[in-house]
């Protein structure tokens, strides 16, 4: 199914920005340009409600998600960064394996069974794209996917 990704990534960042509970800023960097890709749509909402629930889970009272979306050469980049308290260098390809949590005491209280990551990158990969995390420990964590784009003429007329 074709969808604009800028309205589908505003309209999940709404639902979260209504219901969340925290005292988290939202802040978005999105393309302004509507930007079509052929996606499955359930799955990719899948893949965004955990991203951004952990972003929240792990956001400190106060803390900002900055959400980001960008176009370079072939695909779309998508970005959640959170001021969390960051995942340690050695652990980052980690947490995209089933059942793996970082720190079993902390993930624990904050609840989850740690499958969230591993089953997006299963539909990220199966659409053609790559995840992958970034994080400085203390400061925060940036959890980016990439999904295969085309250019087309009908760009430039939205
Ligand atoms: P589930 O998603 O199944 O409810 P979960 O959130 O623990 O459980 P994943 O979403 O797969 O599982 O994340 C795996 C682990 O990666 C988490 O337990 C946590 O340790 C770490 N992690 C993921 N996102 C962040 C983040 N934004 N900041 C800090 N740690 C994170
Ligand atoms: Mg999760």
């Amino acid at each position: 199914e074709w969808v604009d990704f800028v309205k589908f990534y505003d309209r999940i960042i709404d639902r979260f920005e209504l219901t969340k509970e925290q005292n988290v800023h939202f802040e978005r960097k999105l393309l302004e340009q509507a930007t079509f890709v052929e996606i499955d749509a359930d799955k990719l909402t899948q893949v965004l409600d955990n991203i951004i629930s952990n972003a929240l889970k792990y956001s400190p009272d106060g803390g900002k998600v900055t959400f980001m979306m960008i176009k370079e050469d072939e695909r779309i980049i998508v970005s959640v960064k959170d001021e969390g308290e960051g995942i340690p260098k050695d652990n980052l390809e980690k947490i995209f394996e089933r059942f793996y949590r970082v720190d079993k005491a902390r993930t624990r209280k904050l609840g989850g069974t740690g499958l969230g990551l591993a089953i997006a990158k299963e539909m990220v990969e199966a659409h053609g794209g790559e995840i992958w995390a970034e994080s400085t420990e203390g400061q925060g964590t940036t959890v980016s996917f990439s999904l295969p784009y085309v250019q087309t003429e009908g760009d430039d007329w939205e």
